[in-house]
């Protein structure tokens, strides 16, 4: 066993969901050894996906900062949560022809409804209390959403309006502190409503695992998921039977995982990507 290893070498495996904070990248740096174990594995043949909760950016600049890094990243590799709940959304129906999604968040969040077909306004087009009838919410991270946003959300989550969140996580690291996540605006809409949301699709939830399985079209026993977080990256996987690795370049250590249940613990351990050996004499 490699030093720094805890459980068996796993794989072979055909493709990797990889998280990126604390995975590939923490602050602007990279993680010791992200660049050159993800490189070796894609040269290798296995498949890399990057799925990230983060809503409010374009696909486009995750994948950006990835290539940045150092990273080879074709386009489509990286799955964000707004790109999950887009594909969920774009396979109901709306109860009618004139109805439409509204679009609560960052730029990400409405780009990647319309990619997926999905008619939506977002919360301007509908302060003039005229707008098209809404079915359905999605709301996600945006730097710049104003409470004029989440008054719409709730005007039409009043209105019985299916309400689908990106992720609910209740914090979002910034290098001042820890700021309200989108949870927090998830419950500020909640509070008001009296209402939960009816479908969160974000890590740990099963939604966001699924989805990167049907774009990769394998069984969860194919592939590794990669993540620094045993409540988030580590339960979400295992929920959906794919197998896990805990590399501790990010949030959760050793001593976590001793002290976590059985659901949120690791098939094996890591101290960098590398060490997990996917790559024969690599
Ligand atoms: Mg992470």
């Amino acid at each position: 066993m490699t030093q720094g290893t805890s459980g068996s070498r796993p794989g072979p495996y055909r493709a990797i969901i990889c998280d990126l904070d604390g995975v590939v990248y923490r602050g602007g740096m990279a993680c010791p050894g992200a660049v050159e174990g993800l490189t070796a594995a894609r040269a290798a043949g296995i498949r890399v996906l990057y799925l990230t909760n983060n809503a409010g950016h374009r696909p486009e600049e995750v994948e950006e900062r990835l290539r940045g890094l150092g990273l080879p990243v074709a386009s489509g590799e990286v799955i964000t949560s707004s790109m999950v709940a887009a594909a969920h959304v774009a396979t109901l129906t709306p109860p009618r022809e004139d109805a439409v999604t509204l679009a609560v968040g960052g730029p990400g969040v409405r780009l990647c409804l319309e990619r997926a077909g999905v008619r939506t306004v977002s919360p301007a087009d509908l302060s003039d209390g005229d707008g098209p009838p809404v079915w359905a919410v999605v709301q996600g991270y945006g730097a710049q959403l104003t409470v004029s946003d989440l008054n719409e959300a709730a005007y039409a989550i009043h209105d019985g309006a299916l309400w689908v969140a990106t992720n609910a996580d209740s914090t979002l690291p910034t290098e001042r502190g820890l700021a309200p996540g989108n949870g927090s605006m998830l419950a500020a809409v909640g509070h008001g409503t009296g209402r939960t949301p009816d479908l969160v699709v974000g890590k740990p939830e099963r939604p966001a695992f699924q989805r990167c399985l049907e774009v990769l079209g394998l069984a969860p026993e194919e592939v590794l998921t990669i993540g620094d977080r045993l409540d988030t990256d580590i339960a979400g996987a295992r929920a959906v039977g794919i197998p896990t690795a805990l590399v501790l370049t990010g949030v959760h250590d050793r001593d976590d995982v001793e002290a976590a249940a059985p659901e949120r613990c690791p098939d094996i351990i890591v101290d960098t990507i590398p060490d997990l050996g996917l790559v024969a004499g690599g």
